[in-house]
């Protein structure tokens, strides 16, 4: 039996509850050994961008986020000195790296639409499988066939989780910062308490 681990990447910018009970759900429907939430670099020319987090507040913030949750973990994979690594190069290293791990990559359904124009999917695909989530209430079948589309093209294995639609984005929540609009409960406290510490996205 293969040890079997999810990846969930993102700008987490911030970090939210969407992208948690994605996590958590893929961990259980799945029967995942764990979660690894991997926050992407930002390249050297786009790290002090304003209204946005440092790299190091987004690592902060995503530590916070799921420290209590056993089979999640924070992985640095991404954040390397020249900032931007691209999914398939990450895939295929830590493939080469635990070649008895099958991965599990994790996407909401704006990425799965967005997959095509990523860096060769194809080799995406042969690193791990995708599990995806619905968001921006996209119709089911509009979703499966992208999903069918994909997976023959590059010879992927496409899943779906079962979530309800979450209406949440980072970017909703940029905005209700920077216009004083509470964000509570949106993010897990931990991560509130240090928005408002760093006074982040002000
Ligand atoms: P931004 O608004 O800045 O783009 P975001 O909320 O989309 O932020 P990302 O860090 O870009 O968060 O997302 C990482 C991954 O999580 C992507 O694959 C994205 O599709 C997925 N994701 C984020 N939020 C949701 C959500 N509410 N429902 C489903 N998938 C989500
Ligand atoms: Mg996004």
């Amino acid at each position: 039996m293969k040890r079997k681990i999810g990846i969930m990447g993102g700008t987490f910018d911030p970090i939210h509850i969407g992208h948690l009970i994605l996590g958590e759900k893929a961990y259980q429907q799945f029967g995942l050994e764990k979660i690894m939430f991997m926050p992407s670099g930002n390249p050297p020319h786009k790290q002090h961008r304003e209204g946005r987090a440092t790299d190091e507040q987004r690592v902060e913030m995503v530590r916070r986020a799921i420290e209590d949750n056993p089979h999640f973990a924070l992985s640095l994979e991404e954040m390397n000195a020249d900032g931007y690594s691209y999914t398939y190069r990450t895939l295929e290293r830590l493939k080469g790296q635990n070649p008895g791990v099958e991965y599990y990559f994790i996407i909401g359904a704006d990425s799965l639409f967005d997959f095509d124009g990523w860096k060769e999917p194809g080799r995406i695909c042969q690193a791990a499988k995708l599990l995806v989530a619905g968001r921006n209430h996209v119709e089911k079948p509009r979703l499966i066939s992208q999903m069918k589309y994909l997976g023959e093209k590059y010879n992927g294995e496409f899943f779906l989780l079962d979530i309800p639609n979450l209406d949440i984005s980072s970017k909703m929540l940029r905005k209700w910062i920077a216009e004083s609009e509470s964000i509570l409960y949106y993010v897990p406290d931990s991560v509130y308490t240090y928005i408002k510490e760093q006074k982040i996205y002000k």
